[in-house]
């Protein structure tokens, strides 16, 4: 299937498809998605209110301590790392941005805890910037879907998808891919049954020759 077909399904299955984070400001984004990292969206929501009420805006976070921090976020796996992540990223907004996060994806890879996904995320979510971030989800169904090899890295990954995907729908994908990752094609027990991809999908034929073999 072309990558338009598949993007135009997954379209009509999840019409809804967006961010998932609760945030009300570039500042309050970039610490969800920095917290984001190997957890959930639901979680990161359950602990950001919490910490934003603590920690209002950049400044403050920069100010902040980092054992309060952590107890903020203390239910998140990695949260030492992530607290630590956090107050460096607020002292490097304040230290070498005058407090303002920059908008451009080469400046904000270089913040802590602020990775090439992140950048790509918050770049496409809240300044709408053509960005195709690769997470584990859009890694894994893009792989199933046959639009990137299956050995390929995330660098290969994201670079193939943008070659394939027209520019305009990269940030579209990016979500559409999610949501077929998180709601049907999921890591461990991916829902095949009633799937438009069935018929050409290897990790489905795979999945059923095992099946018989068990049987
Ligand atoms: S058939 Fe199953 S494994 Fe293949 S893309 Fe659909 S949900 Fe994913």
């Amino acid at each position: 299937m072309k990558p338009e077909a598949i993007l135009k399904q997954l379209a009509r299955e999840f019409p809804e498809a967006g961010c998932e984070l609760h945030y009300k400001s570039l500042y309050q984004l970039c610490v969800a998605v920095l917290l984001s990292a190997q957890t959930t969206d639901v979680s990161v929501n359950q602990v950001t209110p919490a910490l934003f009420a603590h920690f209002p805006d950049v400044k403050s976070l920069a100010e902040g301590e980092l054992d309060v921090i952590e107890k903020d976020i203390k239910r998140l796996g990695l949260y030492r790392n992530k607290a630590k992540n956090l107050l460096g990223f607020a002292q490097s907004v304040m230290n070498n941005y005058q407090g303002e996060i920059p908008q451009d994806i080469a400046q904000l890879v270089k913040l802590p805890g602020i990775g090439r996904k992140c950048a790509n995320v918050i770049a496409s979510e809240y300044f709408h910037t053509p960005a195709l971030a690769v997470d584990t989800h859009v890694e894994r169904v893009s792989k199933r879907l046959g639009l990137v090899s299956k050995d390929a890295s995330v660098g290969q990954v994201e670079k193939t998808l943008c070659k394939k995907i027209p520019k305009e729908r990269w940030i579209d994908a990016h979500h559409l891919f999610i949501f077929f990752g998180r709601y049907r094609c999921k890591a461990k027990s991916p829902l095949c049954m009633d799937c438009f991809y069935k018929d050409e999908c290897r990790e489905y034929r795979q999945r059923q020759k095992k099946d018989l073999k068990r049987n």
